[in-house]
């Protein structure tokens, strides 16, 4: 029986342990944590075709140079010496073209869209439990500029295929009749869903640890073993582990793995936080405020989730109070029901997203080695992209064709 290590249980890896676990192979999660709270933990919950434009755009590098220098703002930029964040930056400002957000937005759509549609199986089979929910996303607006930007990007998602409607302050309050967010409008994303991301962890881990998969905790992989063109075997502080292939889904970590087979991976950590609470009037629909980039997510009940942040380059676990500040401040403006909205800092969860350089992730087999596999660099979307990327990977790894074409995904890109 063919021997599989996985190093990462995060939400790639393990949808990569599932889809993997019915093709007759033994299989091993290696995660130095104890699975209770990552960066595929915390997330906002979304799920989201609606995200067709790549984080390398135009936009977003217009966006991170204006705020470079403000504490305050959603987006921020560590400035280092570290000789692979500036090399991410500049990989980062190349690929932010036109011409890059042109391709990649049908190779997003189609992945995404996949990716939905497994979560639909999985829901509709029972196979695994998880609560998901299908109300679409709004992106609510205060601001002209924030309107007119959102109808761009709106035109772009409509053209390429996804449904979305524009909505007036009336229609806004139509849907959110409780909390009657305080906006000019909202545009509708219709291709979307929700769910609890901690619900949707606690159910993979079971299911797989039922399935035969082991999973050890609390063990850092450390060194990869080579013969050759084949890696043969892990070092982690509880011993060595051989196998027969070998993927690596660690997070934005991965990049520090890869390096021992001399792949440099342009992947960065971007930090973000959220946090959960029950808010004074009900909130319905999950929303991003656009002008200010916070996500709302409701939970079940009269619990939302609020997250936000996006800090490139490891500045270290410190949570920045300004940062949480804003997200506040937004909430309150938006939500008027919860002006003067109060968190404690142990309510407040941090999480480091894996962002490659160009906005798509990395999913394939290291091109130097015959059974080393690779899924990271999912930046903002790794629940949304983690189905389709455990299948895809599933497949290329047992030689079946594949779904979709993995080339835009390509690790030596
Ligand atoms: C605030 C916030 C909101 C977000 N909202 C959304 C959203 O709404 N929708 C969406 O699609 N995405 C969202 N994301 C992004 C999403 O959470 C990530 O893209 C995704 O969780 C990445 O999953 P992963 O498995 O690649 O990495 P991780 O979840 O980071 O998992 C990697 C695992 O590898 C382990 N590891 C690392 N190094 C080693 C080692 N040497 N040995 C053993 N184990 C190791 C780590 O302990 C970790 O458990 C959000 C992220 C943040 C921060």
């Amino acid at each position: 029986m063919s021997k599989i290590v996985i190093v990462g249980g995060g939400v790639i890896g393990l949808f990569t342990a599932w889809y993997l676990r019915r093709k007759g192979v033994q299989i091993t999660v290696i995660d130095r944590g104890d699975l209770t709270d990552g960066c595929s933990f915390g997330n906002a919950g979304l799920i989201v075709p609606s995200h067709v434009i790549p984080m390398a755009s135009p936009g977003m590098l217009r966006k991170g140079i204006k705020n470079l220098f403000n504490p305050k703002s959603p987006l921020a930029l560590r400035m280092s010496p570290d000789p692979d964040l500036i090399r991410w930056y500049l990989r980062f400002t190349g690929a932010s073209s036109a011409k890059h957000v042109n391709e990649s937005i049908p190779v997003l759509k189609e992945l995404s869209l996949f990716s939905k549609s497994l979560y639909a199986d999985l829901s509709s089979s029972g196979e695994l439990d998880f609560p998901i929910w299908h109300k679409g996303l709004l992106m609510l607006y205060r601001s002209q500029q924030t309107g007119y930007e959102l109808m761009e990007e709106a035109e772009i998602a409509r053209h390429a295929g996804l449904e979305v409607s524009t909505l007036s302050v009336a229609e806004v309050h139509q849907l959110e009749f409780d909390a009657k967010p305080n906006v000019s409008g909202a545009v509708h994303y219709h291709s979307d869903d929700h769910l609890n991301p901690a619900a949707l962890m606690k159910a993979l881990i079971g299911g797989l640890e039922k399935s035969g998969v082991t999973i050890i905790r609390n063990c850092t992989a450390r060194k990869v073993i080579t013969s050759g063109q084949k890696a043969i075997a892990i070092e982690t502080e509880k011993g060595t582990f051989e196998f027969d292939q070998l993927v690596i889904s660690s997070g934005f970590w991965s990049s520090e793995i890869l390096k021992q087979l001399k792949i440099n991976l342009a992947v960065q950590p971007g930090k973000g936080y959220s946090f959960k609470m029950n808010t004074v009037r009900p909130i319905h629909y999950p929303a991003l405020l656009a002008d200010a980039n916070v996500a709302v997510t409701p939970m079940g009940g009269d619990l939302t989730q609020f997250g936000g942040g996006m800090e490139l380059g490891f500045g270290g676990l410190k949570i920045k109070k300004a940062r949480i500040d804003q997200i506040l401040k937004a909430v309150g403006q938006f939500y008027p029901s919860e002006v003067g909205l109060k968190i404690e800092q142990e309510q407040i969860w941090q999480g480091h997203r894996p962002c490659s350089f160009d906005g798509l992730p990395f999913i394939g087999r290291v091109p130097a080695f015959q059974n080393v596999y690779v899924g990271t660099g999912h930046s903002m979307m790794g629940l949304t992209l983690a189905p389709a990327t455990g299948k895809l990977l599933s497949e290329l790894i047992c030689e079946k064709k594949l779904i979709l074409d993995l080339m835009p995904f390509r690790i030596d890109r």
